[in-house]
């Protein structure tokens, strides 16, 4: 069994811990034992592998909350639909890798550009052929006719980036089918979006009894059913039919916050305030989406409308995910860190409380019977390396740089030169 060693980092556990100046080992693919330097193992030959971290931050791999593995350079749908599934599957396979080497051991999906796109990557992963973090594969959107993802017209009949329901029985089969191809994440597009004029994101396309069929299907086959809801009956909609994880989630109202905070325990929240921080930013405005084009798209309004509803539920506890929605022109796979500065700038989060929502609370998201998530004896080794503080800079994660060196299952999936370098000088003294 393989043993690594890390020495004399900043050990942020996520757990309730003050971060402390220790040592931590790692023995197969879990958390052996972390303390104070020294304690954790009789000596540096008790290790394969000792790594000394000095100076760095060494806290659990993050959790993209709301993954588009498939979206890379993507500036409108077309740039969905129109490549062949053959050559999205590298593109997602691309998004795998640029998340894991930004720091994110795990990735729990959204929707993609094909149905079984994050399926192939996920197995792919899995069989250790393929650089990438644990994936929870999500599948199309499904959305019904007129709203969000439809891209017909009675005159020009085109297959969107979603698949299209009406009903309870072809919602149900919908889900049932995403189910047999593997999809571990059905997504729902409950609400409008401000991307599709004809149903802005304050409407609810989308019935009860659809999204509860929804729920009740995915549920009976031992998946998750999440939901991209922007409007207010929307959200409440899906936390009454039980839908596990909810999306953007701008309005709300006191019987909305009440019903989420009822559901604290259950559910996950995903602002993914990042695509509106960009284009109100100015960020998107080299793709045609402009801050002045935010603006007629009621960008400034949904945003202020988030700021007011994710502040009242972090007060109310919620476990909110950091990401979403990253992959656009302006938005590459592997800076999903930047939500970090996000959620302390717009929702009041302090830095160690946004690491929480991309660490303790992803990993509870993901499932593994909670042994994601925290640095704790016993628990699954996924954690990183950080050049730099994070509780002082959170800007330290929002891109790939930083981050020298991720393990995810007691593998290591990145090392910088400079720790690679002196990662078996120990192990040689210890043989002399
Ligand atoms: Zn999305």
């Amino acid at each position: 069994m393989g043993r690594t060693l890390i020495q004399n980092a900043t050990i942020f556990t996520a757990a309730g811990d003050a971060p402390y100046k220790g040592d931590l080992l790692v023995e197969g693919n879990r958390i052996a034992a972390l303390g104070q330097p020294g304690t954790v193992a009789p000596g540096a030959d008790a290790a394969d592998t000792v790594i000394d971290a000095e100076g760095m931050f060494c806290m659990p791999g993050m959790t993209e909350g709301h993954a588009h593995l498939s979206f890379e350079n993507v500036t409108a749908t077309e740039n969905l639909i129109t490549p062949s599934p053959e050559t999205q599957v590298f593109t997602a396979a691309r998004g795998a890798k640029a998340l894991i080497e930004a720091g994110f051991t795990s990735a729990y999906g959204a929707s993609e550009a094909k149905l079984k796109l994050a399926v192939a990557v996920r197995d792919e992963v899995n069989a250790g052929r393929l650089p990438g973090p644990r994936i929870r594969a999500g599948g199309l959107e499904i959305s019904v006719t007129g709203a969000m993802g439809d891209e017909s017209t009675a005159h020009n009949p085109r297959i969107g980036p979603s698949t299209i329901v009406d009903g309870v029985e072809e919602m149900r089969k919908a889900v049932r089918l995403h189910c047999r191809e593997g999809v571990d994440n059905v997504k729902l597009d409950v609400s409008g979006d401000p991307f599709y004029p004809n149903t802005p994101g304050h409407t609810t396309p989308m019935t009860f009894d659809e999204i509860k069929v929804a729920a009740e299907t995915a549920h009976a086959y031992g998946r998750k059913i999440n939901a991209h809801t922007r409007s207010l009956e929307g959200s409440k909609h899906c936390v009454r039919a039980g839908v596990d994880g909810l999306f953007h989630c701008e309005y709300s109202d006191e019987e909305m916050l009440d019903l989420f905070e009822e559901a604290k325990d259950r559910i996950f929240v995903v602002p993914t305030v990042g695509l509106f921080h960009q284009i109100m930013a100015g960020e998107a405005a080299g793709h045609g989406l402009s801050a002045e084009v935010g603006g007629y798209m009621n960008i400034p309004e949904l945003l202020e409308n988030s700021v007011k509803t994710h502040t009242e539920l972090r007060k109310r506890g919620i476990r909110h995910l950091i990401g979403g929605d990253y992959g656009f022109g302006w938005s590459p796979q592997g800076t999903q860190g930047r939500d970090l500065e996000f959620f302390v700038e717009y929702y009041g989060y302090s830095p160690a409380e946004a690491l929480v929502c991309a660490t303790r609370n992803g990993g509870l998201a993901m499932g593994n019977n909670g042994e994601l998530g925290t640095l704790e004896a016993g628990k699954l080794a996924d954690f990183i390396l950080v050049n730099g503080d994070p509780l002082s800079d959170i800007t330290v994660l929002s891109g790939p740089d930083r981050v020298e060196f991720v393990m995810k299952d007691g593998q290591i999936q990145k090392i910088a030169p400079r720790l690679s370098a002196q990662q078996t000088q120990p192990v040689l003294e210890a043989a002399e």
